[in-house]
């Protein structure tokens, strides 16, 4: 009987320490696979502590785990995941900030981008001329825009 005693508490204290290691254990398996960006894995591993959070109830309910080891077992969770949630918001924060600036320069970009020149083309020689100029820059022939054409 005495046995029998030591073991199970011997067994819920290996449980006990080797749980938080298990956990970390999946965690690290998961960062391998698809979804790599940060948003993606710190909503990931937010569920994961959320998972954590419901198999420690479960536990607690069914017995399991003393009140004290649930209480801290409970308090790191919910750490770990406002922890998790703020950086999440961190991230798409500074997502927003890079987009703004990613849009500021596009814009910028474009703003000093020419519209495509017209056809200066000589028609004698088939020069293209880089700049809006009347006479081919090559051979020296007039050269008319060709919208004037007709
Ligand atoms: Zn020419």
């Amino acid at each position: 009987m005495e046995l029998g005693i030591t073991f199970l508490i011997a067994g819920s204290l290996a449980l006990f320490v080797m749980l938080p290691l298990l956990s970390r254990d999946q965690e690290g398996q998961g960062v391998l696979p698809v979804d790599v960006t940060p948003t993606a894995d710190l909503k990931r591993r937010r569920l994961v502590v959320y998972e954590n959070l419901q198999d420690l109830e479960f536990e607690y309910k069914a017995g399991k785990i003393a009140p004290e080891d649930y209480e801290a077992l409970r308090n790191n969770y919910r750490a770990e995941a406002a922890g998790l949630m703020a950086a999440s918001l961190e991230v798409e924060r500074a997502d927003a900030g890079e987009a703004l600036i990613e849009r500021e320069v596009a814009a910028r970009r474009a703003e000093r981008r020419q519209p495509p020149a017209p056809d200066y083309r000589c028609p004698k020689c088939g020069f293209e001329n880089p700049l809006p100029v009347k006479f081919c820059g090559e051979c020296g022939a007039a050269l008319r825009p060709a919208k004037k054409k007709g």
